[in-house]
């Protein structure tokens, strides 16, 4: 993406907002955005599923990403068995696909995306992470992957929300935790679920397209700018950071 397109985009957002931007700090989702993890998560899905009588097609899990089990295991009932799924039912299904997860091999990083969020670090750009994820060891994983660039006190995980992407609640969570303004921050995502979640709450948000769907997906469900790739992030890091931390319009 040329710059003038990325501030084309800035524009138009500032324009509807009518406000300055000021970068200060980057909500990164999680799985797609820092862990090659959807893969996996879609494996566990459509094998869970298929165990009790639910064979869904491979883009549901992607379509569906981000947002809490309970909402995944819902829509998938209503939409391939014409019904609602009783609770215990619907525990199970959660619990077998936590296992079956935890059961495969650790994803590995996003290409480039510690490189990305070690240039914005060192650029004075404060990090956060916003998950649909309950892993347990999250910070663990993310000190050993990251090389300390996150912490424990700057997240917003599944444990703590209530209703979950795609409602704003976890972006909003984020904003009132950390005590940013909502043009002191973008949000990183790669799910549509996840988009909308960020812009319900009136973030600046980019996308980055690193699994199946077609892009203009991650475009329609309202995302500002989106990358092909987590490479093509990487490559705009200076693009993004220069336009994004002087104050704008
Ligand atoms: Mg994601």
């Amino acid at each position: 993406m040329k710059e003038q397109e990325f501030l084309q985009a800035l524009n138009s957002y500032c324009e509807m907002k009518r406000m300055k931007f000021h970068l200060k700090a980057i909500f990164f989702d999680m799985d797609g955005v820092l862990f090659d993890s959807m893969p996996l998560h879609a494996k566990s899905w459509i094998k869970t599923f298929s165990e009790f009588g639910l064979d869904i097609p491979r883009y549901e899990p992607y379509m569906n990403e981000g947002s809490t089990a309970y909402y995944t295991i819902d829509k998938m009932f209503r939409k391939y068995q014409g019904r609602t799924v009783e609770k215990e039912t619907a525990e199970k299904i959660r619990i077998k696909k936590y296992d079956y997860m935890a059961s495969l091999p650790r994803a590995g990083n996003i290409d480039l995306m510690p490189e990305f969020v070690e240039h914005v670090a060192l650029n004075g750009i404060d990090r956060w992470v916003v998950t649909g994820s309950a892993q347990s060891n999250l910070i663990d994983r993310l000190n050993e992957a990251y090389n300390g660039y996150f912490e424990r006190n700057k997240m917003v995980t599944a444990h703590e929300v209530k209703i979950g992407k795609p409602h704003p609640e976890p972006y909003l969570m984020a904003l009132e935790k950390s005590g940013f303004k909502a043009n002191e921050v973008m949000v990183i995502e790669n799910a549509p679920l996840g988009v909308e979640s960020a812009k319900a709450a009136g973030l600046f948000t980019i996308a980055i397209n690193t699994g199946p769907l077609d892009p203009a997906v991650l475009k329609n469900a309202g995302a500002d700018i989106v990358y092909n790739t987590s490479i093509e992030l990487f490559d705009n890091r200076d693009i993004l950071l220069r336009n994004l931390t002087v104050e704008y319009i």
